[in-house]
């Protein structure tokens, strides 16, 4: 199994590995993003779990629309 994600703090730039988890915060190697708990925050700069992105290898992914059409 190889098909662990890594998700980064958009504050702080602190990844989470689903493989390594989050021990000091009692999340167990090898949990995956969906079933960490929402009250789980980053354990660098607190920052909610809605604050990590998908850190993809894949190139980038576009905005969506209705973001690009707020620059104006
Ligand atoms: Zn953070």
């Amino acid at each position: 199994m190889s098909d662990f994600k890594k998700y980064q703090c958009l504050e702080c730039e602190h990844i989470y590995d689903e493989a390594k988890g989050d021990p000091d915060s009692g999340i167990a190697a090898g949990t995956r993003w969906a079933d960490i708990p929402d009250s789980w925050d980053c354990p660098i700069c607190g920052a909610p779990k809605s604050f990590f992105k998908l850190s993809a290898i894949a190139p980038c992914i576009a905005l969506p629309p209705a973001s690009m059409q707020s620059m104006e």
